[in-house]
Parts: structure tokens; C-alpha cells; sequence
């Protein structure tokens, strides 16, 4: 991906932020999860500068939705500086009498709590099925109500829509370790295994179609919106739904397999879409984990990745075969990863 935008020299002479920055820097992470009362994640990333979006969603080991609620209102109750959160609703009754306005007074209650969006899970396309027996797409005209009310609500939709593409492969031909972990002990949501659910191409066909017939609602495609093994099909995506961003979250080690053999290209991507990426890990936390594990895992993971993003050293990540070299983004460009976009594809003021 050649193009005009990329590596001006104006860029290449901007400052570049330092290791030693990190804690200093103004930072998000767009897209985690907190269930639990306990503040010892908010506080430490207080201490470095990081403000959280938290996201509820109905995923089966999950406490449930009421609860999530609970655990995320109450936290940006007394941290309102330094966290948000995204609401979400069930589809499992979406045929019964009364789901629509049910779900639309339930998610504006939300919006009265402070959500700013609006999540989206792959049960959708990839599990739940109506009485027909067919499988719900994203793009099902029921739940356009849904959209439409998000939309007019001013709030965004956050979508995990389909898996990544490894997710459709063999475990041995997976590309990151992470995937053959992930996959090797969820044979349910192994594609590979299931040949009878929508393929790979349906989800991305069901999301670009229901991005179509909304364009004026806010769309941040989760996950590198599950095209997270090209940039190229990324880019294809951000340049056709100017309502389109996408979270990055668990899906960094598909860029520095990338990085691998085509860095110029991956950093290319980063420079020219720099208003369309939101930084976002998927840290999860809940009371299994002591603080001092939640503490160490969460700035072992954030410091690795503003290595990533800023260093240019030569790197190696235990998910990714072979050494990378790092972006050595600019730091507006950092700034605008990390911040300035979660703000303004959210409204977060
Ligand atoms: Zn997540």
C-alpha cells in the first residue's frame, strides 16, 4: 500500500516520544473489560495516565449483563475522569413480543448512566440461531431499529463481528500463537471445525452490509474489525465507511506479524489512517486475579506495546514467529492513537 500520505519528511523529523515517557503521556485504552468492584486496575492506570473504556458484553463466562452494568456504572460514578463504558443487550429473545421496545428503553438507560456506545458480540452471525433455524446476521433488518436509535442517539456501535481469519484454518496453519492457544480450547468457536456455520466471508459480507445501511451511525469494527491479518483489507474498509474506526484490542500481534516481512507497509498503515485507530488490549479483569497479578500482566502488556508503537528496536513477541522491527510512530500520530481518537469516535469529553 503505496501511497502520497506516507512518511513525509515533516513526520520523519517530528519528536518521537521515549520509553521513558509512558507513564507521562496521556493515554486510553478503548476497549477492556472490569468485572469487579475493585479498583486496583483503574488506580494503576491512573498512575500512568491511562484512562479506561470498559466493555460490557454477553459473552457465556462473563458475570451477567445486569452485573456487568452494575461493575461499570458504579466505577464511572467515582472515576469519571479516568473511565467509560460501553452498554450492550441480549438477541436471545429477539423474537419475543416486546424485545424491540424492551431493548431500546434498556440501552437509553444506559445512555442516561453514562454509556457511550453500544457493543455487538459474535454471537451474532456465529452462534445464535432464530426459529427458522437460521443463523442472525448483523445485517438482519430487525435489529436496524437498534442502529437507528444508537445513531440518533448520538452514541457509537462497537462491534466484535466474526473471528479472526485464523479462526477458518487448521490449528498448524494459524499465523500467531495467540490464535492456536485460543482455539485449541475453544473447539465451539473453532470455524475449521464447524463448516456448517457462516463462513469467514459471510460475517465480513454481514457487517460491510449493515455498515452500508447505516452510514450516519459511528462504527467502531472491534478486534481490527476481524481483518486483522491485512492491512490492505483494512484500509479497503476505512476508505469506503468514513463511520468506520477500529480498536485494535488482542489482534496487536496480527500487525507485528505483519511487521515481519512488510514493516514500511504497517507503518504506511499507520500514518495514513492515523485518525481511524484506537489503541485497546482486551485486559480482563475479575476477583480470580490478585493485584499484584492484575498490576504486573496489565504493564507488562501496555509497555510492550508503546514499545511497539514508538521504539524502532528490533522486537520478538512470544506470539509472533520471527523479529520485527518497531513502528517509531511520531508522536502526533501516538497521540491521536491513544487519545485523541477514543475521545472523538466515542464523545468522550
Ligand atoms: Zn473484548
Amino acid at each position: 500500500m503505496k501511497n502520497q500520505f506516507s512518511t513525509g519528511n515533516e513526520i520523519r523529523e517530528a519528536a518521537f516520544y521515549t520509553m521513558d515517557d509512558f507513564p507521562f503521556v496521556q493515554k486510553f485504552d478503548a476497549h477492556m473489560h472490569i468485572n469487579t468492584h475493585s479498583e486496583v486496575l483503574i488506580n494503576f492506570a491512573k498512575a500512568n495516565n491511562l484512562g479506561l473504556l470498559s466493555i460490557n458484553v454477553d459473552v457465556p463466562d462473563f458475570p451477567s449483563l445486569e452485573q456487568q452494568q452494575e461493575f461499570t456504572t458504579g466505577h464511572f460514578k467515582n472515576n469519571p475522569e479516568h473511565f467509560s463504558f460501553i452498554a450492550s443487550f441480549r438477541i436471545q429473545d429477539m423474537e419475543d413480543p416486546g424485545w424491540l421496545e424492551k431493548t431500546i428503553s434498556r440501552l437509553d438507560d444506559a445512555f442516561e448512566r453514562g454509556a457511550v456506545g453500544v457493543k455487538v458480540w459474535k454471537n451474532i452471525g456465529m452462534e445464535y440461531k432464530d426459529k427458522n433455524r437460521d443463523f442472525v446476521m448483523i445485517d438482519d433488518p430487525r435489529l436496524d431499529p437498534v442502529f437507528d436509535f444508537i445513531a440518533k442517539k448520538n452514541k457509537t456501535l462497537l462491534g466484535h463481528l466474526g473471528e479472526p481469519k485464523n479462526c477458518w484454518l487448521p490449528v498448524e496453519e494459524m499465523t500467531v500463537a495467540n490464535d492456536k492457544e485460543y482455539f485449541s480450547h475453544h473447539p465451539e468457536y473453532h470455524m475449521y471445525l464447524h463448516p456448517e456455520y457462516p463462513s469467514y466471508q459471510k460475517q465480513i459480507e454481514a457487517r460491510d452490509h449493515m455498515l452500508e445501511k447505516h452510514p450516519d451511525m459511528r462504527f467502531v469494527g472491534a478486534h481490527l474489525a476481524s481483518l486483522e491479518w491485512s492491512v490492505d483489507e483494512i484500509a479497503e474498509r476505512l476508505d469506503r465507511f468514513p463511520n468506520l474506526a477500529v480498536d485494535m484490542a488482542e489482534r496487536i500481534s496480527h500487525l507485528q506479524h505483519q511487521a515481519v516481512n512488510g514493516y514500511e507497509k504497517v507503518r504506511d498503515f499507520f500514518i495514513r489512517y492515523q485518525d481511524r485507530i484506537l489503541y485497546a488490549t482486551d485486559i480482563t479483569v475479575d476477583d480470580s486475579i490478585s493485584p499484584e497479578t492484575v498490576r504486573a500482566n496489565a504493564y507488562s502488556t501496555w509497555i510492550n506495546h508503546w514499545r511497539f508503537f514508538i521504539s524502532d528496536e528490533m522486537m520478538e513477541a512470544p506470539e509472533v514467529p520471527g523479529k520485527f522491527r518497531a513502528l517509531h510512530l511520531p508522536k502526533e500520530v501516538i497521540d491521536k492513537v491513544y487519545t485523541t481518537n477514543i475521545k472523538k469516535w466515542y464523545r468522550i469529553m
